[in-house]
């Protein structure tokens, strides 16, 4: 049995479950058996017995993935719940209620019962503190984030959408292997735009996409070719020593792609540099681009190119 500490619950949080603010007097205790990967006390959580009851299936060893995976099953469960919310506008369920009162009951508890359920998803926990002293606790876990909403992973947001909206599940399916989980968004939007559709005409609108996909695809080749950067191969380029500096073949590469031969040519493009390089992290980008300049600096002297620069050839090729 761990010793477990009760977390800190704000005045006005009393009798909530720390999961998904729902009332409850139910606790969740993590870890459920000692882990050595645990950098914070065990912790013992308020909770709604809904929630306890999720969190008890749940093997984990950080706190934020419980917490996550809690999230998810509740959204599992109220998807057709939450999908009201996506499907409809308060506003367009409240005119549906002047065709008839007997809708009326529907309408507004349909509203309510997607309130009660976003709220709870929507919900993520107060700051985690025991006896005032805040826990910091790093959440590293993958997860896969679309529309302001943490999934598990990219499954389960497919998964959510399909139950939420009632997407025809073959087409969905078959759009999000096409499309991959960059544009999911485009995933949905097609999939929303045929709600209930015949497994044949589900092919059809597939059988459309992969045409769509492939003529993308030759168009950023060709936009690829008509940015005029030249074609160059960069194994066959040598990294060069000035001094205590290397330049590297990549930073020569982007050059010769460029036709860039000279100082005052690379400043021209200084920004599309570092644009392109960005992610390297600036001081690596730096680096790189000062290993440019002293190099085509080294270049303004002919003699030295011809004599010392294992690249010579390929200016000429690339001129
Ligand atoms: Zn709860």
């Amino acid at each position: 049995m761990l010793n477990y500490e009760p977390i800190d619950i704000p005045f006005n949080y009393r009798h909530t479950c720390w999961f998904c603010a729902e009332p409850g007097n139910d606790i969740v205790q993590f870890p459920k058996v000692a882990s050595p990967y645990l950098a914070h006390v065990p912790l013992q959580l308020p909770a709604c017995r809904e929630c306890k009851f999720i969190a008890t299936s749940c093997i984990t060893d950080s706190i934020w993935d419980l917490q996550l995976q809690v999230n998810n099953a509740l959204m599992k469960r109220y998807a057709k719940h939450l999908g009201i919310g996506v499907n409809w506008t308060k506003q367009e369920l409240e005119e549906t209620t002047l065709e008839g009162t007997s809708f009326k009951g529907f309408t507004d508890s349909a509203w309510m019962m997607y309130e009660i359920a976003k709220g709870r998803v929507d919900f993520s926990g107060w700051p985690l503190a025991i006896n005032g002293v805040p826990l910091d606790i790093i959440d590293d876990n993958y997860s896969y984030d679309f529309d302001g909403t943490r999934f598990i992973n990219f499954d389960a947001a497919v998964e959510f959408y399909q139950k939420a909206e009632s997407l025809n599940k073959y087409l969905i399916d078959g759009l999000v292997s096409l499309l991959g989980q960059d544009r999911f968004a485009y995933a949905l939007r097609v999939a929303r735009l045929h709600p209930s559709i015949s497994k044949r005409m589900a092919d059809e609108v597939l059988a459309e996409i992969t045409e769509q996909e492939f003529d993308r695809a030759e168009m950023l080749k060709q936009s690829e070719h008509q940015s005029g950067l030249k074609d160059v191969n960069i194994e066959s380029i040598s990294a060069v020593t000035l001094g205590s500096e290397q330049v590297q073949p990549e930073a020569i590469a982007w050059a010769m792609r460029r036709g860039i031969r000279d100082l005052l040519e690379l400043q021209q493009c200084e920004d599309a540099f570092f644009d392109e390089h960005e992610h390297l992290g600036g001081v690596a980008a730096f680096a790189l681009y000062h290993g440019l300049q002293l190099y085509l600096e080294a270049r303004q002297d002919d003699s030295w190119g011809e004599q010392h620069d294992p690249n010579h050839s390929l200016w000429h090729q690339n001129s």
